[in-house]
């Protein structure tokens, strides 16, 4: 009988956390861990990416990734996050966002951003991660093809769950490699963060610029880990393009207008 009502509680428990509507897409994603636990895993998740790695030295560069940061995190759909950017120095052409609004960019990815806007390209697209929880949504995949039912009992301490849960959160086993969400996911982020940036003041026609000189990268065999399985090429630059319109309307009613921001590089 006891038995019997803890199952009928997890059950219950599971209907409510399950079912959360995407911001923007307002797709429908079944999500199996509370939300406080999603934020805690990705905060610990961090820290240990950040214990090994060294932070950049260049201010002027580490300024333009937090203003960048900032004004995307503030448009966004859960500006009150505990968010925090951090320059990573490394040439990796590389950068993810965890869960709680923690994101790292590697310097490598700067020379194809560009500019502003170009940061504010990817920026959008890792924030949108985290916002519309695709983490969270990798977790409960694997839980569910495990069999764990008792998501609430995963924790970052446990060895057996470690690598699966970074791996679930975009970090492989080997920090630093973000593994590439499914391919609806990565249309997803790509959309949702076009509207962020044009909402932050970003010129949306960017974006487009910013995935030719990424392609162009990746046909030159320089292929960045960073998104190195994401919808790429022409269908994304052309998906892109059928939504910059309605990312236009945003940057028209966007209240500041930074258009590409300040170049990276000099
Ligand atoms: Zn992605």
């Amino acid at each position: 009988m006891v038995r019997k009502r803890y199952l009928l509680y997890i059950l219950l428990t599971l209907l409510v956390t399950a079912c959360v509507t995407t911001p923007v897409t307002e797709r429908k994603a079944l999500i199996l861990i509370p939300f406080e636990q999603e934020l805690a895993l990705g905060a610990q998740a961090y820290r240990e990416v950040l214990n090994k790695e060294k932070e950049s030295g260049d201010e002027r560069l580490k300024a333009i990734i937090r203003r960048v940061g900032r004004r995307i995190a503030s448009v966004s759909d859960m500006p009150d996050l505990d968010w925090e950017f951090t320059l990573i120095e490394s040439k990796e052409k590389n950068a993810f966002a965890l869960p709680g609004g923690k994101v790292a960019f590697y310097e490598g990815i700067l020379g194809v951003c560009e500019n502003e806007a170009g940061v504010a390209t990817v920026m959008g697209h890792e924030v949108a991660h985290a916002i519309a929880r695709h983490g969270a949504q990798r977790l409960s995949q694997e839980l569910i093809m495990t069999g764990v039912l008792t998501a609430a009992a995963i924790r970052l301490e446990d060895r057996n769950n470690k690598d699966l849960i970074l791996a679930a959160l975009g970090l492989g086993a080997t920090v630093g490699i973000t593994l590439p969400f499914s391919r609806m996911n990565e249309a997803e982020a790509d959309y949702i963060g076009l509207i962020y940036m044009a909402r932050a003041g970003y010129d949306p026609r960017e974006a487009v610029n910013f995935w030719r000189r990424f392609n162009k990268l990746k046909k030159g065999k320089q292929i960045p880990e960073f998104l190195s399985t994401h919808p790429s090429d022409e269908k994304r630059i052309q998906e892109i393009e059928r939504l910059l319109p309605l990312a236009l309307k945003e940057y028209a009613r966007a209240g500041h207008h930074y258009g590409l921001g300040e170049r990276l590089l000099k």
